[in-house]
């Protein structure tokens, strides 16, 4: 397969969305009838982004196939309702571990290892080789061009060009143009200097892609054409937007994917969006609004929730209603202010791990189950909700998870065991960190009649997980007899997988991510039920019912 690579540079500042267009461009060229995937680079030297906190680069994205990956992938999953695997995200780290486990195994014997070519060529190989079926391949490169990180990385993407000739390659630059307030003026400068960056490592971007809080008028358009040696149609606006999902629409109007197909001398029919036009449609007329409280400790950094409030989102277009998200930091919430609450239509605990926050949690997890509160527990929601349970309802007040007392009397979740036939795999080896985690793709059955029965309208599904600890079956079958059930177990019958609380209008506590399955083309069926069911307590709330 001839394969062609788009390289996408980000410059000035970070933060600017390079994730976000690339799942842009890939979903309009898909729509070309193209075969795109997307690799995202990530200059940081941890082998992957499993073990970093969300506060740092946002959630920890898991795939299928049960990769801890960068929330990028996210992006490229909802734009182009497609798969990603392992094979779409890669780090300095992971490229390092595998230079020098062959310098170990001899490979390289009488070589001194070095960054060129060493590190470049592991680089390219993991670009080049992994996808053989692709008409282009989108790479990512995490960071700011002018890190020292990233170097390795742009030099690989220069030699690329050389590789596999340059008519192949095709180079955009995302970066700002500020606005200065007092002079009513966009700046092109840190453009400039961003562009010379790049081509003092010898790139020249074929198409900058320059972000603005406004449009950008023709004159600044033909200065940074003539600064940046680029032609003034290869300049692209993007202006900051309500709705993520008008970017496509952007791009195409403005014949970004046109130009690419002229480059590539691909023939292919136009994008026909209106797939996006009708999400748009949806979302600029909504019926009414629900207000979702996401419960969390990360909650000042909304990408550590990126996909929850995605998925959220997606249940609002299906029922054609707009979603309000708060995200109200848990630490926060004590019983006496639990006015904090008073505002929801629904509420939310995602995932987490650690002891911080839990009180709060709970505090909040009671007062939905007490007041008939929509409630969704995802993961550490779910294993909350019923310590919640346990202690409020079935007497056990000393319920717990070993997570936040190891030696608990009382563990109605309980430290997964190594197991594979539960697909548990030790995940660190050193005493630190020795524990057990359970990820990606696990298939779970469906009680029949039960609320997640009728919203997934199927007996088996798929989901993907990421969790350590697990519910302590022999335990939650004493306290069922006070109203809570299990609807949901993996195929296997060894781990709970979804529950959900008796005399409750919409109650669901469930072990895995379904977040992680929920596109705008796609909406997923808990998060279009969580918010119907948050429609209807608005409504009722409203009446005083
Ligand atoms: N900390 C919990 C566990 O490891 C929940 C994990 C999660 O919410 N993803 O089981």
């Amino acid at each position: 397969m001839n394969t062609n690579y788009i390289f996408l540079t980000g410059g000035v500042t970070s933060s600017l969305g390079k994730g976000i267009t690339a799942a842009a461009l890939g979903s309009i060229l898909k729509l070309r009838n193209l075969k795109i995937t997307i690799i995202k680079l990530d200059p940081y030297i941890n082998i992957n982004p499993g073990t970093i906190s969300p506060m740092q680069h946002g959630e920890i994205f898991v795939t299928e196939d049960g990769t801890e990956t960068d929330l990028d992938l996210g992006h490229y999953e909802r734009f182009m309702n497609t798969k990603m695997t392992v094979q779409n995200n890669f780090t300095t780290g992971s490229i390092y571990k595998k230079v020098l486990k062959k310098e170990r195994n001899g490979d390289y014997l009488g070589s001194t290892i070095q960054i060129v070519p060493h590190i470049t060529n592991e680089i390219k190989k993991n670009i080049i080789s992994k996808f053989k079926k692709k008409d282009i391949i989108i790479v990512e490169i995490g960071g700011t061009v002018g890190d020292i990180e990233c170097l390795p990385f742009l030099e690989a993407i220069r030699q690329i060009a050389l590789d596999v000739g340059k008519n192949k390659i095709l180079y955009i630059h995302l970066t700002l143009l500020p606005y200065i307030i007092t002079s009513h003026e966009i700046k092109t400068k840190p453009t400039q200097h961003s562009v010379k960056e790049l081509l003092s490592i010898g790139i020249q971007p074929d198409i900058l892609i320059c972000r603005s809080d406004r449009k950008i008028p023709q004159k600044e358009k033909s200065k940074i054409a003539l600064f940046c040696n680029i032609s003034e149609k290869s300049v692209i606006s993007l202006q900051d937007v309500n709705s993520i999902y008008t970017i496509p629409n952007l791009l195409q109007y403005q014949k970004v994917d046109d130009y690419i197909c002229k480059k590539f001398k691909l023939n292919v029919p136009k994008a026909n969006l209106q797939d996006w036009n009708k999400i748009i449609y949806q979302e600029n007329n909504p019926k009414g609004t629900v207000i979702i409280g996401i419960i969390g400790k990360y909650v000042t950094l909304p990408d550590a929730y990126r996909s929850v409030i995605e998925a959220l989102k997606h249940g609002g277009l299906k029922n054609r209603i707009f979603v309000n998200i708060k995200l109200i930091n848990s630490q926060k919430i004590k019983s006496h202010n639990i006015h904090l609450l008073k505002s929801l239509n629904g509420i939310v605990i995602p995932g987490g791990f650690g002891k911080r926050g839990i009180k709060g949690k709970l505090i909040t997890i009671q007062y939905a189950r007490e007041n008939n509160i929509p409630y969704f527990g995802i993961c550490l929601g779910m294993q909350l909700a019923l310590i919640e349970f346990c202690r409020n309802v079935a007497q056990l007040k000393h319920a717990n998870s070993e997570e936040f007392e190891p030696q608990g009397k009382y563990s109605i979740i309980k430290l997964a065991e190594n197991d594979k036939n539960k697909n548990i795999k030790i995940q660190y080896k050193n005493k630190k960190f020795q524990g057990t985690m359970r990820l990606g793709n696990q298939t779970c059955k469906i009680k029949k009649n039960s609320l997640a029965w009728k919203l997934y309208n199927s007996d088996i599904i798929i989901e993907r997980h990421r969790h350590k600890y697990e519910i302590n079956e022999n335990l939650f079958k004493k306290i069922e007899k006070y109203g809570i059930r299990i609807s949901g177990k993996s195929i296997n019958n060894k781990i709970i997988e979804i529950i959900e609380i008796n005399n409750h209008p919409w109650f669901i506590g469930c072990q895995f991510h379904p977040e992680f399955n929920s596109t705008p083309r796609n909406n997923h069926p808990l998060f279009v039920g969580f918010i119907k069911a948050s429609t209807i307590y608005s409504i009722k709330k409203k009446q005083n019912i």
